[in-house]
């Protein structure tokens, strides 16, 4: 993991999943998402230490593993405050809720309690909301961002805008034609309100920081606007899982295996919730069977 920065006082940890450091003062700094587990933990701590400075405080975007994993680690190093937003706070404390919620709430296989989809529980201390957010003194500026997470906060500090997953890097598409999303209203509002906001460089939580905002935002409202229409055409009476077989046969995705075929039929579950409540698609249930049908 390489330690870049960004500004003056921002600097982040380039891997799979981006970790920013914030100075806040000569010798504090705040930490934005940990990472996936307590080797994120440690260069993360590399890092404080090469720039002479200790966490006073953790500020968690959303949920999902891989943005917190790193908490457990790096609470056993320094006194630091965790901050979440609401909702995803109750998951953070209980990671088991994660792999519960992606099995429609039963107990989970066990291919789905690995550390990809579940850390390792972490205090929060603080609900985040939006607006200005001040810790030792310095400014944060929090942006509600939520749809990829049911509530997702991102941060704009000194000239940086930490998009966490609100969007992401152009080169996540490549790789993930179908991105995770859970409320897909709010993922294409949230991704277009970042160009609501002055600053020069943005950092998505997977894949590279760019100056070129305007064109990362409009790749990415595009991307889900046409995952959209393809799953609106895959709606021909089939069920959920058959919408994801043919999702994923049209787009050329390849489900590896089980934890990514249900992370995948969450964010299908997500786009057709969204297609019946604009009025594209129906549901039926005939015969003890669901059947999604475009309109
Ligand atoms: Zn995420």
């Amino acid at each position: 993991m390489q330690l870049e920065q960004l500004s003056e006082d921002v600097y982040y940890l380039a891997s799979a999943v981006n970790c920013a450091i914030v100075k806040t003062s000569a010798k504090n700094a705040v930490l934005i998402d940990t990472g996936q587990d307590k080797n994120y933990g440690r260069n993360i701590r590399k890092a404080l230490d090469s720039l002479g400075l200790k966490a006073i405080a953790i500020i968690n975007s959303h949920s999902h593993a891989d943005h917190y994993g790193g908490n457990d680690y790096l609470l056993r190093q320094y006194n630091a405050k965790v901050y979440a937003p609401e909702f995803e706070a109750a998951i953070i404390q209980n990671p088991y809720l994660e792999p519960v919620y992606i099995f429609n709430g039963a107990k989970p296989l066990k291919e789905l309690t690995s550390k990809w989809l579940m850390a390792k529980a972490s205090p929060v201390e603080y609900i985040l909301q939006e607006g200005k957010l001040i810790i030792d003194d310095f400014e944060f500026e929090i942006i509600d961002t939520c749809g990829h997470a049911h509530k997702h906060f991102s941060v704009l500090v000194d000239g940086v805008l930490i998009a966490a997953d609100a969007v992401f890097g152009n080169e996540v598409f490549d790789k993930y034609p179908m991105p995770f999303g859970q409320d897909i209203a709010k993922q294409i509002k949230s991704a277009k309100k970042l160009l609501d906001y002055d600053y020069k460089i943005i950092l998505p939580g997977h894949g590279k920081p760019t100056t070129e905002i305007k064109a990362l935002v409009e790749r990415n409202v595009a991307v889900f606007n046409s995952v959209t229409r393809v799953i609106e055409d895959s709606c021909n009476g089939g069920t959920s899982e058959d919408v994801l077989e043919q999702t994923c046969n049209k787009l050329n995705v390849q489900l590896a295996d089980i934890p990514r075929y249900y992370l995948n039929l969450c964010t299908i579950q997500a786009y057709l919730s969204y297609l019946r409540e604009t009025g594209k698609i129906e549901l039926s249930l005939i015969d003890n069977r669901l059947s999604w049908q475009k309109i």
